[in-house]
């Protein structure tokens, strides 16, 4: 049995990380703390983590790029499942017309006259949390890259 460091609580050595070297190899405060610790530290990690890429820009962009060659079967796998939702979420009672509909909306946001890049969004997300959109013109918006970004999954 061992005292942890945070909650004072008597605990199994299973319960403590292994730590190089201090402590007998195993860390002052239990598995739980360093858990809840790590759960409150999460948005401000997202948030940091979001700093250091607007500040180092080309580095994270050179990592980027350096991931997509290495995981080239990883993101292609992404980009059918992707596109595997949007065939899944296309009814089959959508007409020729309305298919066509649907790539205008795709070859209009590819037009140059836009002051921002656009984007297609789904007004309702195609795989939502809550909700499940169709893929439908009347589904359909541009909306600017930096907006669709920011829009995610969500849909209030
Ligand atoms: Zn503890």
């Amino acid at each position: 049995m061992r005292e942890c460091s945070k909650c004072k609580v008597l605990l199994l050595t299973e319960d403590f990380h292994k730590h190089y070297k201090k402590n007998g190899g195993l860390r002052p405060d239990c598995k739980y703390c360093v858990f809840e610790y790590n759960e409150k530290r999460r948005p401000l990690n997202r948030l940091n983590e979001k700093k250091w890429r607007t500040n180092n820009r080309y580095k994270y962009l050179n990592t980027k790029k350096k991931y997509a060659k290495n995981n080239r079967g990883k993101l292609n796998a992404y980009a059918a499942q992707r596109k595997a939702g949007k065939v899944r979420a296309t009814p089959e009672w959508l007409s020729e017309e309305q298919k066509e509909e649907i790539k205008q909306v795709y070859i209009r946001a590819t037009f140059k006259c836009w002051r921002e890049d656009m984007e297609v969004d789904h007004i309702v997300p195609i795989r939502g949390k809550n909700v499940s959109g169709l893929h439908v013109p009347w589904n359909l918006q541009l909306i600017t890259k930096t907006k669709n970004r920011s829009k995610g999954n969500k849909y209030e």
